[in-house]
């Protein structure tokens, strides 16, 4: 780290205008995983993780009107069903979530540092960043000039000195949001994209810092932009001394898309993905089963497996409850640029050679509950996906194989169903009823308390 007492992380979060997909959860959960391990070798108070949430933009706009409901009502509710989501991974919260809207200043004073600086001009209303004033722009994602013109053509505009030039800020309908505009602009305005994320990163990090993060489409011209505006305005070498970004996620072989059909919200999987309730720490799971950097191609049956592995652990896990210290094995894996296949690879030694207390160290130091409760799969019976999909996915009905329950373990739930009735929770109590039952187990309730035989 540049500062040997804190670790800065700046992650690009979501616009908060639709559920976020299971693709959006990539970054969440990568990113996650590294601020683990940060926390375990620099301490968890010498950590600062910035991940942003883009609550001003025209596709939120446009979502609201479609919706005819405020803009600030849609990106909370987006907001909370982000949150519920990501939780339900397993990832711990940022240490600073910022939300755009209340940046605003921030930006302005950037936008205006760049015009004074000459790396800026304003243009009908517009405030443009001038690409052609920054020598080594582009440097990042090593793109020859006449390919960002071509990416940049969609964006091309009579006001633009140059066609990769690009908006910091822009003037506001009367419908929009606006605020009032820098640089004695007299209309009022809205922020660019780019320049949100410069601003704060800034304001909550610094002008340079450590690690930059993101989905790998950022890198152009997302993050290209983000350096572009914060080396000129603070007359740095970097931005950001580590750059990383995630592959994609595809699902069954296809590029995830509306239109296809195969568009699956973290939220949809966990309530009715090909069938099945999954529990978010499966999907966890299977996300780490790939290298980051690679893509990623979700099936059916990966989480399926994924699944099975995991309810294979906790069963395993419920036996032994002795604590013991993250095995260095693991810490070595993912410091090795987050070798998480390599950590699964370790994973799957320690139930090998019966190692129990380190394998829930490992699990639950990468944000896994090692409760069977909590990774519960339910068949919700209807495939609501297009035959596309369905098609691909097995043909078999998928079932959990579960080895047999120790004694122990029965009388262990019958205990946990007994004191959730006692408190009157009935769905808890007659939920682990039907997990018995699932497993051969019938239970008989009297007044003298709940009997149990297998089931014949
Ligand atoms: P967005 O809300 O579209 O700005 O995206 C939020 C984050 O999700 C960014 O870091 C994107 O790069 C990332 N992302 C979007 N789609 C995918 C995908 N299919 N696979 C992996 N990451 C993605
Ligand atoms: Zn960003």
């Amino acid at each position: 780290p540049l500062d040997p007492a804190r670790v800065r992380m700046y992650v690009c979060g979501p616009t908060v205008y639709d559920f976020a997909h299971i693709g959006n959860a990539r970054p969440v959960i990568v990113f996650d995983v590294l601020f683990r391990l940060l926390r375990h070798i620099y301490g968890e108070s010498h950590v600062t993780y910035v991940r942003n949430i883009t609550d001003v933009d025209d596709k939120i706009n446009a979502r609201a009107a479609e919706r005819g409901i405020p803009i600030r009502e849609l990106t909370e509710e987006t907001y909370k069903n982000f949150k519920s989501d990501i939780e339900a991974l397993g990832c711990l919260p940022p240490t600073v979530e910022p939300r755009a809207t209340e940046h605003i200043d921030e930006m302005k004073a950037l936008i205006e540092r760049l015009v004074a600086a000459g790396h800026a001009y304003v243009a009908e209303g517009h405030v443009l960043f001038d690409v052609p004033s920054m020598a080594d722009y582009g440097k990042l994602s090593s793109r020859p000039l006449d390919e960002m013109i071509a990416g940049a053509r969609v964006e091309v505009a009579p006001y633009k000195r140059s066609p990769t030039d690009f908006v910091l800020w822009k003037p506001s309908k009367p419908a929009e949001p606006g605020w009032p505009s820098p640089c004695c602009i007299k209309s009022p305005g809205r922020p660019g994209w780019h320049i949100e994320c410069s601003a704060m990163a800034w304001k909550h990090l610094g002008e340079t810092f450590d690690i930059h993060g993101g989905g790998i489409d950022l890198v152009f011209p997302h993050h290209e932009n983000e350096i572009a505006q914060s080396r000129c305005a603070f007359h740095t070498g970097v931005m950001a001394n580590y750059w990383l970004h995630n592959g994609f996620l595809q699902v069954e072989g296809e590029k995830m898309s509306k239109s296809l059909g195969n568009f699956v919200t973290i939220n949809e999987l966990r309530e009715n993905w090909l069938g099945y309730a999954w529990p978010g720490e499966a999907l966890r799971f299977n996300m780490l089963r790939t290298y980051y950097r690679q893509p990623i191609d979700w099936t059916f049956d990966g989480l399926d497996e994924s699944h099975k592995t995991l309810w294979d652990w906790y069963g395993y896990l419920d036996a032994d409850k002795t604590n013991t210290e993250v095995p260095p094995s693991i810490i070595a894996a993912l410091s090795d640029d987050l070798n998480t296949p390599a950590l699964i690879a370790e994973l799957h030694n320690l139930r090998r050679k019966n190692e129990a207390p380190k394998l829930r160290a490992a699990l639950y130091f990468l944000g896994f509950s090692c409760k069977r409760k909590d990774i519960q799969r339910r068949a919700v019976g209807v495939e609501v996906h297009p035959p596309t999909v369905v098609s691909k996915a097995s043909p078999h009905a998928p079932t959990i194989v579960a080895r047999p329950l120790s004694k122990a373990e029965i009388e262990a739930l019958i205990a946990a169903r007994t004191a959730a009735r006692a408190r009157k929770d009935f769905k808890e109590s007659d939920r682990i009823r039907d997990e018995l039952a699932a497993m051969g187990v019938v239970l008989k309730d009297s007044k003298d308390g709940t009997n149990w035989e297998i089931a014949r």
